[in-house]
């Protein structure tokens, strides 16, 4: 299994509940998207499957950790998406709890079943998962991640245990990338964008779409710095419809906003944007009010795109409202 960084304190509540023979059926790990957290469902069901478990986690060496580490256990079902929005639908869940009705065939006498990206779960999904998660036979264990805890129905929290996953230090994540071996300008450059966050900084080097996102989110930083409206509308309108490549520059421009705000009451404080410098150059310009107002508008504007509205319609109005506040 790959090394995890950072998060010692989760680490050791997983292994005191191991210990104690209480690791609980049903889980949740949650947190900003690359932050690790399936990395945390694999490390939660070697725990649940090590034949010989250590003080410090899975012994690694035993039949079941190799398994695990070749990612193709049998014991262990990664519940499959469905449809364009790539969620778990009822249909999903109902065949989840047909199959667990199935009793393990196996030498681990478990059946893991682990939900990646619960984001779009449905409502109708989590309700026919619910039966199930209050009364799991004892062979079978749930493993949820997701961004947030809220993505879930408190009748689902309130039987599952949570466990918070943090991004990493900066330094832990160049350790981290050059081990699995980034050269030196890669990982600076990533960690530059994405600080401690180790899933987003390798998605940066590998990912082509991610890199154009970074540049194209620059230019609308720059835009903004010189207010200029007409570059700045063909910025967003260079986003293009998809509705997650909206998401994710809104998300970038937001962090940007935060990060101005930051910086104009501390010079020195820490970014969690792609874009220090921009960032500085923004606090020197705006108020905190007017970040705020960034913000506000942004957060509108991602609120109309996960209502289904026309993603050019609503760049078009977000792009109106930064230059209103920034003229
Ligand atoms: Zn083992």
């Amino acid at each position: 299994m790959k090394k995890i960084y950072g998060n010692e304190y989760l680490i050791g509540t997983l292994n005191n509940m191991r210990k104690n023979n209480r690791l609980a059926q049903s889980v949740i790990f949650y947190g900003e998207r690359g932050c690790g957290k399936k990395l945390f469902a694999d490390y939660y069901t070697s725990l649940l499957l090590c034949q010989s478990p250590t003080e410090n986690g899975p012994c690694g060496k035993c039949t079941a950790c190799r398994i695990l580490s070749t990612s193709s256990h049998p014991d262990v079902i990664y519940v499959p998406t469905e449809g364009k929005l790539e969620g778990y639908t009822v249909k999903t869940a109902r065949a989840v709890s047909s199959d667990v009705c199935i009793k393990p065939n196996n030498n681990t006498g478990k059946k893991i079943y682990i939900f990646r990206d619960c984001h779009n779960m449905t409502v109708q999904a989590q309700n026919a998962l619910l039966k199930l998660i209050e009364e799991p036979p004892e062979y079978a264990c749930f493993i949820f991640t997701a961004e947030a805890k809220s993505e879930f129905l408190p009748t689902i929290i309130s039987r599952c245990v949570c466990f918070g996953v943090s991004v990493c230090t900066e330094e832990e994540a160049e350790a981290s990338l050059l081990e699995s071996g980034f050269t030196a300008e890669e990982t600076a450059e990533a960690v530059s964008r994405f600080h401690g966050n180790i899933g987003r900084c390798e998605t940066y080097i590998r990912n082509e779409n991610l890199r154009g996102q970074v540049d194209l989110t620059n230019r609308i930083a720059n835009s903004i710095i010189r207010k200029d409206e007409y570059e700045l509308n063909a910025a967003f309108f260079s986003v293009g419809n998809n509705r997650n490549d909206i998401l994710e520059i809104l998300s970038m421009i937001d962090k940007l906003a935060r990060d101005a705000a930051v910086l104009s009451r501390d010079s020195s404080a820490g970014t969690i944007g792609c874009f220090r410098e921009a960032a500085e150059t923004l606090s020197r310009m705006l108020t905190i009010y007017q970040a705020m107002n960034i913000h506000n508008a942004i957060e509108r504007g991602c609120r109309a795109i996960e209502a289904n509205v026309n993603g050019a319609f609503v760049l078009a109005g977000v792009c109106a409202e930064i230059m209103e506040i920034v003229a």
